[in-house]
């Protein structure tokens, strides 16, 4: 099949420079486009991004030639499709304009992600969501991820969900600095602290899942039916997401029974060998003080959950502790993902 020529929205961000760096020398992408907003556009992206490249020692070559351009569809010319990692105040505007253009849409933002004919994809998780692309108006398709605390929390409840149910879930998470994009928060805020407060984020936290784990009914997607409550918590990590579980079953399960089902989920993508799909999708590591961002962060390459310290809870029935890759699977890998198995189901008519 040939390749698709894609443009990077918000490439100058956190999320945009993993799209940059993840999509070098793809199988299946060609990255033609870099966007971000009118203070970056204009210049080659090697200039723009020469201090505040921040993902890894240099800049993809291929990337440092391509000019900035501003984010509309006229100024990304040929594209089939545009990854966004767009600052929300913008992302649902400009998501819409490409959309109207017929161009698809993988975006990272939250702005779509309630909409009742967008899925929140997780391509292990619920690749059957992409039926509702159908009832999408526009030419152009949008397809959203979730929030990046909320993906590995996803990928660990979907074997449970399916095999024992679940009645409601707790959850406590330490985020890295990462997640609040660049700058982010102060450093006289952040180092030697923690804050208790995220904006919007224990929302999201308690809907998104649900979303995810929804069933598909004439052409709505109706959430699963259990209540989760969440804390949100900002630490001094730099990259990836720790969150602590508790969880209430439906039916009756053992600890190995929720191993054996963690150990052997897999989805579409490890099916298809998708190029970014990690072999394992949940990295269960035995050690009693695992997960670690410090240790853990790029299982899978960045694409896994590590999960960890399942045990008896004293008030629901059991908990855990997992770590996820914030702008990697929480981000531009899943993003990168969920276009891969678009592509290899033939599923974007611009494409
Ligand atoms: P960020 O570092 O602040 O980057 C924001 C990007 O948006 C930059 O490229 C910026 O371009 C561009 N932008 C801002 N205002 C614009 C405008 N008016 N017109 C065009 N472009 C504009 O943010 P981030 O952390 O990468 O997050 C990007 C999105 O992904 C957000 O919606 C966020 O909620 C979501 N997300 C982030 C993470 C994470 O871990 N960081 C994970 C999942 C989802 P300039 O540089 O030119 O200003």
């Amino acid at each position: 099949m040939k390749k698709w020529k894609v443009g990077i929205l918000g490439a100058t961000g956190s999320v945009g420079q993993r799209f940059v760096q993840l999509l070098e020398n793809h199988e299946f992408f060609e990255v033609t486009h870099l966007a971000a907003s009118d203070k970056s556009a204009g210049n080659v992206y090697g200039d723009v991004m020469a201090s505040r490249w921040k993902v890894s020692n240099n800049i993809p070559e291929y990337a440092k030639k391509i000019k900035v351009s501003k984010c509309s569809p006229s100024d990304t010319p040929g594209v089939n499709l545009v990854f966004s990692g767009l600052d929300s105040s913008i992302a649902g505007e400009v998501e819409t304009e490409y959309a109207k253009a017929g161009i698809m849409v993988i975006s990272n933002s939250k702005n779509h992600r309630n909409d009742t004919d967008v899925p929140i994809l997780s391509a292990e998780v619920n690749p059957g969501h992409l039926e509702i692309l159908n009832y999408q108006a526009t030419p152009g398709k949008i397809i959203t991820n979730s929030n990046c605390t909320i993906m590995g929390v996803t990928i660990t409840l979907k074997p449970i969900f399916e095999k024992f149910g679940i009645e409601s879930v707790v959850l406590f998470s330490m985020q890295a600095i990462s997640g609040a994009g660049y700058p982010g928060v102060p450093s006289l805020d952040i180092l030697g602290n923690v804050v208790p407060h995220i904006g919007g984020e224990e929302e999201k936290a308690e809907f998104e899942p649900l979303k995810c784990l929804g069933k598909l009914e004439n052409g709505q997607i109706v959430p699963a039916d259990f209540k989760i409550s969440a804390h949100c918590n900002r630490v001094p990590v730099i990259d990836g997401h720790t969150v602590c579980v508790s969880i209430k079953l439906k039916k009756q399960a053992t600890i190995e029974e929720i191993k054996k089902v963690w150990n052997e989920f897999e989805g579409e993508p490890q099916k298809l060998k998708l190029p970014s799909a990690p072999a394992k999708v949940i990295d269960y590591r035995e050690e009693i003080d695992r997960p670690q961002p410090r240790l853990d962060l790029m299982s899978g390459n960045g694409m896994a959950t590590t999960v960890g310290r399942l045990r008896k809870d004293t008030v629901l029935d059991f908990k855990y502790v997992l770590l996820s890759h914030n702008t990697i699977r929480g981000a531009a890998g899943a993003a990168i993902l969920n276009a891969e198995l678009i592509y290899k189901k033939g599923l974007n008519k611009a494409g």
